[in-house]
């Protein structure tokens, strides 16, 4: 007994050298096997107080909590390289997370002297581990990207879709599973990175249909769903999209042995956002919290998984009351049936009638509001696509202040092995240092 509380003394006293052995070990113990990590891009703390109250059972007399309640655990600052102020990008935040280090905006997983950065997917495969991502804009867009490859710019599209396939890490491609949109980067005249990808042992499907004809037992898909980003949800064929996705995901990639890390991204959450629209910014949090829901049961199902989930940034400033007004009404958004922009498509080019558009918007029009539409109608999509987001902006009382991002924090969500070291206020350079930390 004496000597092993000596053996401890002298482990604990000692130099890095001595307590190496112990190092190791204690690392086996806390080392979560498998990491997911969920970004809602442009999820301000805005979005998630909106989706609260947009969900609540109005026949009951509390308010429900959310998935999103239940899972906070903390805050974190996004300010990009002190060289481009306070306002990051979504390149620049995604390289903090992936990287833990604070770039440019627009960078992709290099530094302010665009030296590639290690990023959380090829330390992943240094570890053996299988990697993923789930998305719903292209899949080379800025988000996943920054975890995948290394460009001096987000807006070099080929370049970034190319790096898919010619990066490798230890002779691995960087991800095994990759979801989303964004064929047309990956099928060009110039070059085809999908006869590539499939040449070189992946299983490729078009459609979400396909889920069902993949081989289970080959866990490297590309799966391409759009041209570019997928349809609105709100649009969207196929419901809870983003849960369909990741449900394929974990399923393909928990057959690695030592363990995986998925990124899942609600990508579309920002573009609401900028547009200062908030059916489909309800919308898009709905999809990324069925996502969210699963992955937090998976977690309690698999006590050695860590679940990581925040916003890259805020977008659009969005208030829950603007102007005198004193409340919010979600009701409005309810029962919309389709994106105020397809909604707007739809009537210019004669498939949907203006005397119709309650039919879509769940809500009948007053006089003045259907005059109001009938003029932007006669100016085109875009005016009439703007009118009815100010109608539905002006019904619900939701406010914005800006169509770019803003510098406020963002919340930090997790659950599973380790997620208590997420707790508090942070910056997300933490948060992607924090993470890299568990993949020794
Ligand atoms: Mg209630
Ligand atoms: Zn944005």
């Amino acid at each position: 007994m004496k000597k092993t509380i000596l053996a401890l003394l002298i482990l604990t006293s000692c130099g890095v050298n001595a307590v190496t052995p112990t190092a190791t070990i204690e690392t086996l113990r806390i080392t979560p096997k498998n990491i997911i990590v969920m970004i809602g891009d442009g999820m301000g703390p805005s979005y998630t107080s909106a989706y609260r109250y947009y969900r609540d059972n109005k026949s009951t007399d509390n308010v429900e909590k959310t998935v999103f309640d239940r899972l906070l655990v903390g805050m974190a600052s996004t300010s990009p390289h002190t060289s481009d102020g306070y306002i990051t990008d979504s390149a620049a935040s995604a390289t903090a997370l992936a990287t833990g280090v604070k770039t440019y905006n627009t960078a992709i997983a290099v530094d302010v002297n665009k030296k590639p950065l290690e990023t959380l997917f090829e330390k992943a495969r240094k570890a053996g581990k299988a990697t993923g991502l789930v998305v719903t804009a292209s899949i080379n867009h800025a988000t996943p990207a920054a975890f995948m490859v290394h460009n001096e710019s987000r807006y070099n599209k080929d370049e970034i879709a190319n790096a898919y396939f010619d990066e490798r890490i230890n002779g691995q491609f960087k991800a095994d599973v990759m979801l989303g949109g964004g064929r047309k980067y990956f099928e060009r005249d110039d070059r085809s990175l999908v006869t590539e990808f499939e040449q070189a042992g992946y299983q490729y499907i078009d459609s979400m249909n396909n889920f069902s004809s993949l081989d289970y037992n080959n866990p490297k898909v590309l799966g391409l769903f759009a041209a570019s980003g997928l349809g609105p949800r709100l649009d969207d064929k196929t419901p809870d999209r983003l849960l369909k996705q990741t449900e394929v995901a974990v399923r393909l990639l928990e057959q690695q042995v030592a363990g995986f890390v998925l990124l899942i991204e609600g990508s579309q959450i920002d573009w609401a956002g900028h547009d200062n629209n908030i059916a489909d910014a309800m919308a898009e949090m709905d999809d990324f919290a069925k996502a969210l829901s699963w992955v937090e049961q998976y977690v309690k199902a698999h006590p050695d998984t860590l679940l990581v989930a925040t916003a890259d940034h805020n977008t659009g400033g969005m208030t829950l009351s603007s102007g005198e007004v004193f409340g919010w009404q979600p009701k409005w958004l309810k029962n919309i049936k389709m994106s105020p922009y397809t909604i707007a498509k739809h009537v210019i080019a004669g498939t949907l009638k203006l005397e119709n558009i309650a039919s879509k918007l769940g809500f009948k029009l007053s006089g003045k509001e259907f005059s109001s539409l009938n003029s932007a109608r006669k100016l085109g999509t875009i005016d009439l696509f703007d009118a009815i987001k100010r109608l539905i902006n002006e019904k619900t009382n939701t406010g914005w202040t800006t169509v770019g991002h803003t510098a406020v924090d963002v919340q930090v969500f997790a659950a599973g092995k380790q997620s208590k070291i997420f707790s508090g206020a942070q910056d997300n350079t933490d948060i992607g240092k924090k993470l890299l930390n568990l993949l020794k």
